[in-house]
């Protein structure tokens, strides 16, 4: 049984599909992710295979450090992924999925980097900085297993 999940940008001109099963969501609290969003980032993450675009005319991408680039609707603004250059997923916002998803929370990367104007209340654990793989990694493997199925 294939999981297909569609979502896309504010405007449209960025729409896709992720086969398979998706991570949990990760709100990372980055510097460069506030910049980018406004605010704290919820990402979920998929194999890039799994991602296919049926509208793609508005992706832009911004090197926004040497080991990754961020994927952006040139139309709307909407700031859509997160891509390492060397991992073979990609993050992509988890509030660009058409509701209703399957989406849940999961935890808080990169809190030490916060801003100071909210505080994180919702009891799912929190890392300093990365989490070193222990929100991300078994999940996201899991996830890899299942798509192929
Ligand atoms: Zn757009």
């Amino acid at each position: 049984m294939t999981n297909k999940h569609h979502g896309g940008c504010l405007c449209g001109a960025v729409r896709f599909t992720v086969s398979g099963t998706l991570r949990g969501v990760i709100h990372c609290h980055c510097g460069q992710c506030l910049k980018t969003h406004g605010h704290v980032a919820a990402y979920t993450n998929a194999p890039r295979e799994a991602l296919r675009f049926s509208r793609e005319d508005g992706l832009r991408w911004f090197a926004s450090s040497e080991r990754a680039r961020r994927g952006f609707c040139g139309e709307c603004g909407a700031s859509l992924f997160y891509e390492p250059h060397d991992s073979g997923a990609l993050s992509i916002a988890a509030g660009m999925f058409d509701q209703p998803n399957c989406l849940r929370s999961m935890g808080h990367i990169y809190v030490d980097h916060k801003s100071d104007y909210y505080e994180i209340a919702d009891g799912l654990p929190q890392f300093g900085d990365s989490s070193e793989g222990q929100l991300e990694g078994g999940v996201f493997l899991k996830s890899a297993i299942h798509s192929q199925a």
